[in-house]
């Protein structure tokens, strides 16, 4: 089988290089002609464990290739993949699909005989009979279910984790239309290796797809919240959010994933899909009140994450300095996209503190986002002189850092630790006033 894929971002290019090791044939486009060039390098574009290994041995042995040419890759491929970004529209959070219906109008000029038009992007219901629209409106000769069928295939890979995710899905989602034999046996062939291994390939129809992958991830995000807002209440009460998650999670009805108090969700997926589900539900006239609510929760957090180091530094930040470790929005990506870092230290700035910051793998993507702040070589630098530590990203690095070292660095005495990396009783033994999510400060 031959495969192309359009955009070559974490998804496609993750996704690429899966199907490749599967023995497809795939090649990868994209428009930005220097992200071709330092792949074809390989250089990634992206930091993703395990990624460049992939896609080198891959490359060698012929399976998988890169270009800018969508007319000259799209030719004699069994499905087109795309993968192109799907931002939030500025103005009114609906997803912006400019993207994909110039790559479904491109490849539609390209085609040269039976392709599946298969829609990775996550884009909003209704969006796959557009793409067929537009593929129709720049093809009048081509017709749907004959010469090519659209299908939804959304991605629920984690940045992080991609790899692993796209080779042993807990599941793979398939939405066609009605008739779409041809889409859906090139689709079964597609991704029978991981059926091998006996993860289910769920077929249903075009927009039922569509909707499965903005519940999950709104599903996703609104337990997140839920688990924010239990530690709020947690801190009030005196009980321990660990434990009470831990209570829940055991329950198999909640399940223990995504129970993990923090300073709020961000990324490149969760933001954007809640409030690209929010407009689409009200276009609908079926308002989820339940996301709208997770939005703005979410968002107020982030903020009240800002307020926490300053109460702990006495209540006034000015001419205080931050050492800040982690800025990603998880740990194992470099991706920036919508950290909770990025509203946390302008506020911190605003209030009158100064900040150095280290992350390990986020600091190239966060210099172009975050100025006015000093980046640092390495963790113990980021502490230099600082009056209060802030854990932003629980990095495996930062997990067993040396005390000694921690109060060498730094003067201050007091750590904010917004993902609860550390015990506290054994914070405190080692002379910090420590801060947590949803905690007691000491036992
Ligand atoms: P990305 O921004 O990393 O990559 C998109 C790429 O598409 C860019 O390199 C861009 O240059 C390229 N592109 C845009 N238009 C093109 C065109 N006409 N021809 C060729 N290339 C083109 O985006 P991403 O994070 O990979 O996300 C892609 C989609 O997958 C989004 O809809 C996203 O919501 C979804 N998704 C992302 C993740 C994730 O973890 N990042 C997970 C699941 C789903």
């Amino acid at each position: 089988m031959r495969i192309a894929v359009i955009g070559t971002g974490y998804v496609g290019l993750v996704s690429g290089a899966c199907f490749s090791e599967f023995g497809t044939s795939v090649v990868c486009v994209d428009k930005d002609a220097s992200k071709i060039e330092r792949i074809n390098r390989g250089e990634m574009p992206i930091y993703e464990p395990g990624l460049d290994d992939l896609v080198a041995r891959n490359v060698k042995e012929g399976r998988l290739e890169f270009s800018t040419d969508l007319a000259a890759s799209v030719k004699g491929v069994d499905a087109v993949f795309i993968a192109v970004g799907t931002p939030s529209r500025r103005g009114d959070g609906h997803a912006d699909l400019s993207y994909v219906f110039a790559a479904a109008e491109e490849i539609a000029k390209a085609l040269d005989g039976y392709a599946a038009i298969v829609t990775k992007s996550t884009v909003p219901v209704g969006t796959g009979r557009k793409v067929a629209e537009v593929v129709m409106k720049a093809r009048p000769d081509l017709e749907l279910g004959r010469d090519f069928d659209v299908v939804s295939n959304p991605e629920f890979l984690r940045e992080g984790s991609a790899i692993e995710d796209f080779m042993r899905p807990d599941r793979v989602v398939v939405g066609t239309l009605d008739g779409a034999t041809r889409g859906r046996e090139v689709m079964r062939a597609l991704y029978r290796p991981l059926a091998l291994i006996e993860k289910p390939v769920l077929f249903t129809a075009l927009e039922t797809a569509e909707v499965i992958k903005y519940a999950a991830n709104c599903f996703l995000a609104t337990k997140i919240t839920f688990i924010n807002e239990m530690a709020n209440l947690c801190e009030q009460v005196g009980a321990d959010v660990q434990d009470v998650a831990k209570g829940i999670g055991l329950d198999n009805r909640i399940g223990n994933k995504f129970l993990h108090a923090g300073p709020g969700y961000g990324g490149s997926c969760f933001p954007k899909d809640c409030l690209a589900l929010v407009k689409t539900a009200r276009d609908a006239g079926a308002p989820i009140r339940i996301v709208e609510s997770v939005i703005e929760v979410n968002e107020g957090r982030k903020v009240d994450m800002a307020r926490r180091i300053v109460d702990a530094l006495g209540g006034d930040a000015k001419g205080k300095r931050v050492g800040l470790l982690g800025l990603t929005f998880k740990p194992n990506t470099d991706d920036m996209r919508d950290s909770p870092s990025l509203a946390i230290v302008p506020a911190l700035l605003e209030a009158g503190a100064s900040i150095r910051a280290y992350d390990p793998e986020g600091m190239h993507e966060a210099q172009k986002l975050l100025s006015g702040i000093e980046y640092a070589a390495d963790a113990y630098d980021a502490l230099k002189d600082a009056d209060v530590l802030v854990f932003c990203t629980e990095w495996n690095q930062f997990r067993s850092l040396d005390w000694t070292r921690v109060r060498q660095a730094m003067p201050g005495r007091i750590i904010v630790d917004l993902r609860n990396i550390y015990d506290p009783t054994r914070v405190a033994r080692e002379g910090f006033t420590y801060h947590s999510i949803g905690r007691k400060a000491a036992i």
